[in-house]
């Protein structure tokens, strides 16, 4: 390998050593999320992936991992569809990428409409495209406060999000974010949010604080990031009804529970929801390519027409905006979602699914709790079954599960000692019961090995 360039002598992509390209890795690449100094110790093995088949991925080594989590919560019918797979080369041999910016193309408009008839006639009917999640939601703030300074309520400017949020990693959207591992050390460039625990909180505020309202962020029924934390039934019910009364917009981050996640389509389909402005992104494309969407209603969207001179442009966009490679994706799994009646096979998986992981907490010392929604599981580990016995941090007990679960075949990443289970929508009951298989031994390895 010539050290300088990177490249190999004849490089066909079988004469490439894993470890050759491990030692590149580690010399270059920097992880997200990642402790790099652990990472990049020589000790430390990185998993390569090589090929994904279904629900499969594959290492170098030919050995094989069900992806657990989805690949961060992105794939829906599985890796390597020969459908998607056929969309995406449909599109290439067209052309990969040209401007939405004064432009248009087929899977761009195609990709619109089918959002659209996703909701009922006449309620999210615009779609602005961006890269993905945390474009999707800044695109919200922005849309949210020009729609106000745009309708004669310049006041409306501030934003509320409930406590252990968590909506992108851009400056916008860290505001919101209410995680302070992730968000407390960039305070100095976030904005002033009003920070909610629950619905209380907003019946609480006062009437000064109600006009400034621009609008309210939250993940509808399921904090992911936060640890799957699940919000009480019909909780976004009332806070649709709250903001209608308040007369401020509802801003719904569906990134996570989008597409099938929770068992319909959309998360706020189970409480009868439509929100002001939606966002989405992860499984919009199925987990293939980076594509997102930030919808919204014809009302909000007549607030930037007029004619050129009153300055109602939405000047805002990314250089990928409306990708035409993710729109061909994201166009193929929705085919995907109606063809292979993907939504009426859930009830039966996500039943399995709780039925197996009943089983396991039953069985399990380590398992204080278990939380589901749909296809989104979370387990919380503690010393003895006691919730009230965590183990210290420093002990990094789900980091240890999830390493222990790659030998028994099943990918995952923990939210600190919170194991998260979500694997593809696409995943059969076989391999439903292999990954939970996976875990039990995993948890026990993970809790009750001793360590320095
Ligand atoms: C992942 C996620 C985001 C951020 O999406 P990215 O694609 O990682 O930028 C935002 N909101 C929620 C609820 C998420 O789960």
């Amino acid at each position: 390998m010539n050290e300088v360039t990177g490249s190999f002598p004849s490089s066909g992509p079988h004469t490439i050593l894993a470890e050759d390209l491990i030692r590149l890795d580690k010399k270059h690449c920097w992880h997200p999320f990642t402790p790099m100094e652990e990472w990049c110790a020589p000790e430390h093995k990185p998993l390569l992936i090589d090929r994904a088949e279904g629900v499969w991925l594959f290492d170098q080594q030919g050995r094989r991992y069900i992806d657990g989590n989805s690949s961060i919560w992105t794939n829906i019918h599985g890796h390597n569809h020969p459908r998607i797979n056929a969309a995406i080369r449909a599109q290439l041999d067209r052309f990969a990428h040209s401007s939405f910016l004064g432009l248009t193309h087929e899977p761009g408009a195609r990709l619109a409409a089918r959002l659209a008839q996703l909701w009922p006639e006449g309620t999210l009917s615009r779609v602005f495209f961006s890269d993905d999640g945390s474009t999707a939601m800044e695109c919200a703030l922005k849309m949210a406060l020009q729609y106000w300074q745009q309708s004669g309520q310049q006041a409306r400017n501030r934003f509320a999000a409930f406590d252990l949020a968590y909506h992108g990693d851009t400056s916008g959207t860290t505001s919101l974010g209410g995680i302070p591992l992730f968000h407390q050390r960039f305070g100095a460039m976030h904005f002033p949010v009003i920070r909610l625990r629950d619905l209380a909180d907003l019946d609480r505020l006062d009437s000064d604080s109600r006009a400034q309202l621009a609008g309210v962020a939250i993940e509808p029924l399921i904090q992911g990031a936060a640890g799957m934390r699940v919000w009480p039934q019909g909780m976004l019910a009332e806070l649709r009804a709250w903001t209608r009364q308040n007369g401020t917009l509802l801003i719904l981050d569906e990134v996570m529970t989008g597409f099938g996640r929770t068992g319909a389509m959309f998360a706020a389909q189970k409480e009868g929801v439509i929100p002001d402005i939606l966002a989405l992104a992860k499984g919009l494309t199925a987990g293939y390519l980076p594509l997102a969407a930030t919808m919204t209603s014809e009302e909000i969207f007549s607030a930037f027409l007029g004619p050129f001179e009153e300055g109602r442009t939405f000047y805002y966009g990314h250089s990928y905006t409306g990708s035409a490679l993710g729109c061909a994706a994201a166009l193929a799994s929705l085919d995907l979602f109606r063809d292979e009646r993907v939504l009426a096979q859930l009830p039966d998986k996500v039943g399995l699914m709780a039925d197996l992981l009943g089983k396991l907490a039953e069985q399990n010392p380590f398992v204080a709790e278990i939380r589901q929604v749909g296809m989104i599981a979370a387990i919380d580990l503690v010393q003895s079954r006691d919730p009230h016995q965590p183990f210290a941090a420093a002990r990094r007990t789900g980091v240890k599960v999830c390493l222990a679960a790659r030998d028994y075949g099943m990918l995952t990443r923990p939210i600190g000692d919170t194991i998260v289970l979500m694997p593809p929508l696409a995943i059969e009951a076989h391999e439903l019961i292999q990954a939970v298989a996976a875990l039990a031994p995993a948890i026990l390895r993970g809790c009750s090995e001793t360590h320095p």
